[in-house]
Formats: structure tokens, C-alpha cells, sequence
């Protein structure tokens, strides 16, 4: 590394947060560029990328058949607003219908936007088709949950980071602990109008429930006449070896929410997909977006959804994942590591000390780019398109650092 170069670096992390709010600790590593599995730093450094902008990288970055749907559409029509009809917005909605089952699809742009639609969406359903008392609606959401960042999310997270003095929180909201169906089961009065979990928790660490707890958890719902929403803005689209993560306990929701890899990580793109008569609790002027559905995302979606699906990314995601949790589970032998887990591309190491951010800086030295959740946890999600002589590098270089704490 030459001395310019270091300053480079050091120049544009000082520009960053002198400008910048102070609202995220990042890695010290400034990136330009990125391939495939891959990114690059301003002194051309290469480096394993795993963990995919939280997945919403899981076609790899710059993937050139997304690219090019973005760079022809942008010069042609960006946006319109939803006032009128545009050309591209028809295909994205039939292909996420066709790829999740659903009836209709309501698009919207960040994650946590689509979290307030699916939230607005039950709450309606709840007052209009179950006949809930007028402002007596309520949602069950699960401990350590990530929904996203907006003043009604963060008004039900677990987490102080997210909450503290963000107050007062949206009312309507229980929070139950996650993974058990009894408790969820008992939290449901006649005022319930949904339930919103995330099939497996990202942002807490790769948490994954008992096997039995979200096809019990669908059963209460049906039984009691709740809405099942599950957030796979994380999970969804090919992650953790399905298309979906309901898919591996057959607990399909009534409402799923969709963001991140929606775009490929080109655009932020996101939406919900329900059934026709849940979704008809939307009427003109109740809720919209001004780029919500926009031509540019539609045809950046249309993409992303036929790359995820031509290259087989979910396959991928299945046979790969196995392979890296079994070889974790063969070779890391520091006594320091309490649990591997996780499933298709979605794996954690979890150590029983907080020493998970002197890890990824080691990693970081090596090449390799991770990130630590809550001290003690470092999630692995590569892009699906990772090779397997690719990952298996990785893994060789994980391995190494992650046995040396
Ligand atoms: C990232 C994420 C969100 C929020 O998405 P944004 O685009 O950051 O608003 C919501 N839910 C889950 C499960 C996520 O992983």
C-alpha cells in the first residue's frame, strides 16, 4: 500500500464523518467498486463480500443483466408517479405475483416503508373485515426483532440502540418473545389483527426458531381469524435456499414483505403481496408512494427476479449453504465459539465472549468483509452467486481468523 493511497482512504473516511451523521460504526475500508462476490477499496484491494448489504446483494454486484435494465430504462422513463399508468410497472407486479403466489402486490421503495404498508394493510383488514372496535387494532410482533428504522417500527424493536428516547412509541403493538407459539398463542385477543414476524431474525443475529413454530404459529393464526405477515425482506428471494423461508416449514403467510434483493442492491425496491381481498382494504388516496412502482424499479425488479430465478440462485443458496455450515461445523475448534448455525447463505458464528468486531477487523485485514452483530455474532451472507471454489477461499480465510479467538 502505497502512502498516497493510505491517504485516500483516510481522506475520504474524514470526509465522511465530518459531513456525515454519526449514525453507524462502519468497518474502516473505503470500497469503489464491486463484482460478482466481490469489492474492491480505493487502493484496489480485494475483498470477499459477506455480507451482501445485508442481502440485498444476493445476485451479486453489479450484476450485468440488471444493469443494463437500469441503464435503458433510465433513459427512456424514470418516473412518472402513481397519477397515471406507466409502461414497465404491470411486468414487476405479474412477476412477483407469479414468483410468491400471491394476487396482488403493493410496491413501495425502502424496506421499513413496506413494513408500514403490511402494518396499515392488517390494521385495515382488521377494522373492516374482522369488525375490530375502531382504534383497538393490535399487531403481535417477536423479541429481537428488526423491522426496520421509521418512528412506529422502532416503537416495537427490543433493542435500546433502536428505541431509546425515539418516544412515544406508535400504541397497538405486543411484543411476545420470539420462537414461542404459546406465548404468541396467548397474546391473541378478539382485537388482533395480525401477526408480523420474520421467519428467521437477520438483524439479531441469525436467530432461527423451532422447527414447529411457524407452522404453529400459522394454525393460531388460521384458528383465531389473525392475518400471518412475514417479514422476508431479509430472508426472501433466494437467501437461505428457498425462494422464501416460509417455504422450509410450509407456514405460508397471508401477508409477505419484500424489499432488498428485490433490486439486485441497484435501487431501493420494496413492496408487500397479499390475496385480492385482503389487498382491496386499499382504496384511492389511502396510501401511496411518489416512487413507488416508478418505470426504473419496475424494470430493475423484472431483472432481478428473472436472474435470481434463471441462474438458480436459490439451488445455490441450498447446496452451498450446506456445505459451508458443515465445514464451520468440522473445523472451527476455538473453545470460544458457543454456536454455527444457519440455513442456505444466511450463517452465523456466535462466540460466548464480544470479541465479534476484533474478528471482522482481522478478517478485514485478510480480505475477507463481515459484519458483527450484537459483540458476539458475525453473520456469513455472501452473494448467491458465490462459485464454490470461491466460498471455499473464503472459508479458508474465516476459518483460519475465526479459530485464532
Ligand atoms: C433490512 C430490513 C428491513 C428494513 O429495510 P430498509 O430497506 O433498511 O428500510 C426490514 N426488515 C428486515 C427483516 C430487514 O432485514
Amino acid at each position: 500500500m502505497t502512502a498516497a493511497a493510505v491517504n485516500r482512504s483516510s481522506q475520504l473516511i474524514a470526509q465522511t464523518e465530518k459531513y456525515g451523521a454519526h449514525n453507524y460504526a462502519p468497518l474502516q475500508v473505503v470500497l469503489e467498486r464491486g463484482e460478482g462476490p466481490f469489492v474492491w477499496d480505493v487502493e484496489g484491494r480485494r475483498y470477499f463480500d459477506m455480507l451482501s448489504a445485508y442481502s440485498a446483494v444476493n445476485q451479486g454486484h453489479s450484476h450485468p443483466r440488471i444493469l443494463a435494465a437500469l441503464v435503458e430504462q433510465a433513459g427512456r422513463l424514470a418516473l412518472t408517479s402513481r397519477a397515471f399508468f406507466n409502461d414497465k410497472l404491470g411486468a414487476m407486479l405479474q412477476k412477483i405475483c407469479e414468483l410468491t403466489g400471491f394476487a396482488r402486490v403493493l410496491p413501495m421503495n425502502t424496506g421499513a416503508e413496506a413494513v408500514e404498508t403490511a402494518i396499515k394493510c392488517m390494521r385495515r383488514w382488521g377494522y373492516r373485515k374482522k369488525g375490530i372496535p375502531s382504534g383497538k387494532a393490535e399487531i403481535i410482533v417477536g423479541s429481537e426483532n428488526f423491522h426496520g428504522r421509521t418512528t412506529t417500527i422502532v416503537g416495537f424493536s427490543t433493542d435500546p440502540d433502536a428505541y431509546e428516547d425515539y418516544g412515544p412509541a406508535t400504541p397497538g403493538f405486543k411484543i411476545v418473545p420470539y420462537g414461542d407459539a404459546e406465548a404468541l398463542a396467548g397474546a391473541i385477543t378478539p382485537n388482533t389483527c395480525g401477526v408480523l414476524l420474520e421467519p428467521i431474525q437477520g438483524e439479531a443475529g441469525v436467530k432461527m426458531p423451532p422447527d414447529d413454530y411457524l407452522p404453529r404459529v400459522r394454525q393460531v393464526c388460521t384458528d383465531q381469524n389473525v392475518l400471518l405477515c412475514l417479514d422476508e425482506i431479509q430472508t426472501g428471494l433466494g437467501r437461505t435456499g428457498k425462494l422464501f423461508a416460509w417455504e422450509h416449514s410450509g407456514a405460508r403467510p397471508d401477508v409477505i414483505i419484500l424489499g432488498k434483493a428485490l433490486s439486485g442492491g441497484f435501487y431501493p425496491i420494496s413492496g408487500i403481496a397479499t390475496s385480492a381481498q385482503i389487498m382491496d382494504v386499499f382504496t384511492p388516496g389511502s396510501h401511496g408512494s411518489t416512487y413507488g412502482g416508478n418505470p426504473l424499479a419496475s424494470a430493475v425488479a423484472v431483472a432481478a427476479l428473472e436472474v435470481l430465478v434463471d441462474e438458480k440462485l436459490a439451488e445455490n443458496a441450498a447446496q452451498l449453504g450446506e456445505h459451508a455450515l458443515a465445514r464451520l461445523r468440522a473445523e472451527l475448534t476455538s473453545e470460544n465459539i458457543c454456536d454455527i448455525r444457519g440455513r442456505g447463505l444466511l450463517l452465523a458464528v456466535e462466540y460466548s465472549t464480544g470479541i465479534a468486531k476484533q474478528a471482522c477487523k482481522k478478517l478485514q485485514s485478510l480480505g475477507v468483509l463481515a459484519k458483527d452483530t450484537h459483540k458476539t455474532t458475525i453473520r456469513f451472507a455472501p452473494p448467491l452467486v458465490i462459485s464454490r471454489e470461491q466460498l471455499d477461499q473464503a472459508l479458508d480465510l474465516i476459518i483460519g481468523v475465526l479459530n485464532s479467538f
